[in-house]
């Protein structure tokens, strides 16, 4: 009998070490893609440029980056039109990922992410490279920014440049820096709830473009110039970060000061914003700029630039290089774990059901790109549906005997695709195999959490030690009560419109391969 309960709790123990193993799994996926942000990258080796002189009179530049603007959406704003006839209209390439703290480092220090080491929306800590501001402020020129996002961590990237920051929504006043960053967020919001088909999204761009109207009524457009840019798009249910045209095609718009009207549509770079505002202001050249201005370069911004692409090269073409070491624990640990069992033949031959339904449905449900991915719980929701159903399907395809080997097929096949990661480019021309080895790991996860619940009853059996029954019978019950987890998950689901960009798709590709590199 004494025996008996010491198998028990050796298997309990068991359990509970792959419980623990889940978690890093779990957490492991979490943090894949901040894990490849570089808190030191190498383009902060670049020279100095010589400072900014002193600027001196009454000119003005306000920046309003409107959060989540698609091209096609801005092309119906009739203020931003008229705007764009009466100054400089710029289809430009939102960089990779299209998430929006990389994307506000890329345009106000003009350099991407691949170059700037920001990835992630987590980005760690304060940004080390020069900026807008950091220009603006050596000029001895006043800086300010206003946002209407309360939880945006944009204001603190560049703390020391920045003389005054507010949280302010509604917008009421723009601050009467000579630098004023107007950062709107309601257009994203809208569309990450409700898509950006919605009368929603319409309505926060129609206020975005009632405000960019009474910035332009403030301005006197011999000394004062307005900068409208977007940082991503959206796909049409609401999200960005991959490398869909909906979501990397974004307007660059400038108006006043310094604009010559009536140039027509031109291509560019979203990195190219700083290097425009800081060329504006006169206070050039960034230190790590990659992006050019669109209102003509200088000899110092030229050297600058040739200077910075020769440290960082094709930063983006870098590997990642990453795969995360708890891969390599889960699959020694099921290795051992399997090798204590013995799982029955038809357990054995039905291993692979739980990984290849999960892929199936992971392709089948456009579960696969950066863009669904953004807002975590929502897409947590969503691949855990898709994880239940896959593990419901090893139940009934290979029963509870075959959940532990599943694990072990599955951590083999994580593997893989992780390795497939890692020799993926860190800015992609396409994002998915960069993208697919986080839902992977959560695949991993959430089998190691199922092993951990329904027990290795072949690992007590061999030990002699059998499972109780009222035990096992509590197993079986958490089994069957993934059902209704599964039909709750399932509301969740939100099919992405897989319409292409419409009006926006760029019609020159090769001009823009040839931009930069
Ligand atoms: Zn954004
Ligand atoms: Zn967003």
């Amino acid at each position: 009998m004494r025996l008996q309960h010491g198998r028990t709790d050796d298997h309990r123990l068991v359990r509970g070490c792959v419980l623990v193993l889940a978690a890093a799994v779990a957490w492991a996926a979490e943090s894949y893609e901040s894990d490849l942000n570089v808190s030191r990258p190498a383009v902060l080796a670049a020279a100095a440029p010589a400072p900014p002189r002193p600027r001196a009179g009454p000119s003005r530049l306000v920046w309003v980056l409107v959060d989540g603007l698609r091209l096609d959406a801005s092309r119906r704003m009739p203020v931003l039109n008229r705007l764009r006839a009466d100054g400089l209209d710029v289809v430009a390439r939102a960089e990779f990922p299209s998430f929006s703290g990389p994307q506000f480092i890329a345009q106000a220090s003009g350099i991407e992410p691949a170059a700037s080491g920001v990835l992630s929306n987590g980005f760690p800590s304060e940004v080390g490279l020069d900026s807008v501001f950091r220009r603006a402020k050596l000029a001895g020129l006043r800086t300010a920014v206003v946002t209407t996002d309360g939880d945006d961590g944009l204001r603190e990237v560049y703390p020391r440049w920045i003389d005054e920051s507010h949280i302010a929504d509604p917008l009421e006043r723009v601050p009467s820096a000579d630098l004023a960053l107007v950062h709107i967020d309601h257009p994203d919001e809208a569309a990450h709830q409700h898509g950006t088909r919605s009368p929603e999204y319409r309505a926060a761009l129609a206020v975005v473009d009632d405000f960019v109207g009474r910035v332009v009524a403030t301005l006197d457009p011999r000394h004062d110039t307005i900068v409208v840019s977007s940082d991503h798009g959206n796909i049409s249910a609401g999200g960005h970060g991959g490398t869909e045209p909906e979501v990397v095609k974004v307007p660059i718009v400038a108006w006043g000061a310094g604009i010559r009207p009536g140039q027509g549509r031109r291509v560019g770079r979203a990195r190219d914003v700083g290097p425009t505002i800081a060329s504006l202001l006169g206070v050039g050249p960034l230190c790590h700029a990659t992006g050019r201005s669109l209102v003509g370069s200088d000899e110092p911004t030229a050297r600058q630039r040739a200077a910075v692409g020769a440290l960082v090269g094709g930063a983006g073409r870098r590997r990642t290089k990453h795969v995360p070491t708890t891969i390599f624990v889960a699959v020694g640990t099921f290795a051992l774990l399997v090798r204590r069992t013995r799982s029955t033949r038809r357990a054995w031959l039905t291993t692979p059901t739980y990984a290849l339904v999960f892929g199936i449905l992971l392709v089948g449900t456009h579960t696969v790109s950066f863009s669904v991915s953004n807002l975590t719980v929502p897409f947590a929701v969503r691949v855990t549906t898709l994880c239940v159903l896959a593990g419901l399907a090893q139940l009934f395809v290979g029963g509870r005997a075959s959940v532990a080997p599943a694990a072990f097929v599955t951590s083999l096949a994580v593997l893989a695709i992780a390795v497939v990661g890692a020799f993926q480019p860190v800015a992609p021309v396409h994002g998915k195999l960069r993208f697919v080895p986080i839902p992977a790991l959560t695949s991993l996860a959430f089998v190691c959490l199922m092993t951990a619940a329904v027990g290795i009853p072949e690992l007590a059996d061999a030990d002699g030690g059998s499972v109780g029954d009222t035990e096992r019978a509590g197993r079986e019950a958490v089994a069957t009560g993934l059902l209704p987890v599964h039909a709750l998950a399932q509301c969740a689901f939100v099919e992405p419109d897989p319409a292409r960009a419409d009006d926006f798709v760029d019609r020159h590709p090769e001009r823009e391969r040839g931009y930069m590199e």
